[in-house]
């Protein structure tokens, strides 16, 4: 018998995986599009009917794809259970998959956009329960799965609800990819946007330029002032990521717009910087400026509760030879973040192991299939 096979059980199948992997790939489903997140959606309804889960389909707000929750028969009783976050919607455009990231298999790598970050790990959770009502056992402890729509521009309109299913569970498993060589994830940053608005006046750059108060030179300022307050030690980072303003190289702009990414380890940092920024001031006093914004995923760190869930995992995978190690805090949001910081024990990054999320060389490693596998198994049928 293989050393990483659980005794006396058939072997999980990683050619059935790859294949619905490829499946789930094949649909591609950037977050913008709510109708092909829609029929990514009528796929795992699909698939979770099969598994005799209860469908709960909530339609998109805003704009967005449907929301997915699917449940095990008992999560309806009173006992708190486990709660699967996922979800379904990509970074890459429709037509990544006939261009810049076909799906093919080379050696140990499938390519796609989308497989890596997160679709091969939504998969892979339900596959290990799809296992074990194979042979007619199930999860211990009540099971939902939920599969957003919208993570990846922070979940928005789902996290109402992962909130109301979090406050309902005591343990939160988040089938994000797997990071550096197959680490979870027991901490996150929290992360912020902000946009600073500036108005100043506008003047022929030639003939009337004394005249002029330019928007673009004081976001220049504001941008190196507020990128300075990034302290790697203290975990705090700025990005000004997206900039936009003036009307003409000859006029002198009257409106610019910036749009500014924080990171911070600790609420209390977030709270802090927050403050700093929606209190800029401008320095030309006949420039006027405008912050919006704040945090829209709290930041949380390993909880005594999210040590043990860690713990749990790393001693099950002990037993088929997986070394489960952690990441230091990652700058990543995910919607761990909401559960996390709500203090329900979280474990996050149990998806399947590759690399090139958001890039044009996402990929998963089918080696790693087999044994992340064996970990949900595991969980499922021991948290109690
Ligand atoms: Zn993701």
């Amino acid at each position: 018998m293989p050393s990483d096979s659980i005794p006396n059980e058939p072997e999980i199948d990683a050619e059935e995986m790859v294949r619905n992997i490829i499946e789930w790939v094949e649909i591609e489903s950037p977050t913008s599009d709510a109708v092909a997140v829609n029929r990514m959606a009528d796929k795992v309804v699909a698939e979770c009917q099969d598994l005799g889960l209860a469908i709960e389909r909530i339609p998109g707000e805003d704009g967005w794809g449907d929301l997915v929750i699917a449940r095990s028969e008992d999560a309806n009783t009173k006992e708190p259970g486990i709660l699967i976050l996922t979800h379904i919607d990509t970074v890459q455009p429709i037509g990544t998959i006939e261009g810049d990231n076909p799906i093919r298999r080379e050696g140990d790598k499938v390519y796609g956009p989308g497989s890596y970050d997160m679709k091969a790990g939504a998969y892979m959770s339900t596959y290990a329960y799809r296992y074990l009502q194979r042979l007619g056992r199930k999860p211990r402890l009540p099971v939902t799965f939920m599969f957003m729509s919208e993570e990846e521009v922070g979940s928005p309109f789902s996290r109402k609800h992962i909130e109301a299913e979090a406050a309902k569970a005591k343990y939160v498993l988040v089938a994000e990819p797997a990071r550096d060589g197959g680490k979870v994830v027991v901490a996150r940053k929290g992360v912020a946007d902000f946009v600073m608005r500036a108005t100043g006046r506008p003047a022929h750059a030639g003939a009337m330029h004394q005249d002029g108060r330019s928007a673009i030179k004081e976001v220049a300022r504001q941008i190196l002032e507020i990128e300075e307050m990034t302290d790697y030690e203290r975990g705090v980072t700025f990005n000004a990521g997206m900039i936009k303003g003036g009307t003409g190289i000859n006029v002198v702009p009257r409106e610019c717009e910036v749009h500014i990414d924080m990171r911070v380890v600790t609420p209390e940092d977030g709270e802090e910087f927050t403050e700093k920024l929606l209190n800029r001031k401008s320095h030309d006093p006949d420039v006027e400026i405008e912050v919006t914004g704040g945090l829209n995923r709290p930041p949380y760190q390993m909880s005594e509760g999210g040590n043990a869930l860690f713990e749990f995992a790393r001693e099950a995978c002990q037993e088929h030879g997986l070394d489960l190690q952690y990441t230091p805090i990652t700058g990543g949001g995910s919607d761990g973040n909401y559960s996390g910081a709500m203090g329900i024990p979280t474990l996050d990054g149990l998806g399947v192991d590759g690399a090139g999320a958001h890039t044009l060389d996402e990929h998963i490693l089918v080696s790693s299939l087999l044994p992340r596998t064996k970990m949900w198994i595991k969980m499922f049928e021991r948290l109690e």
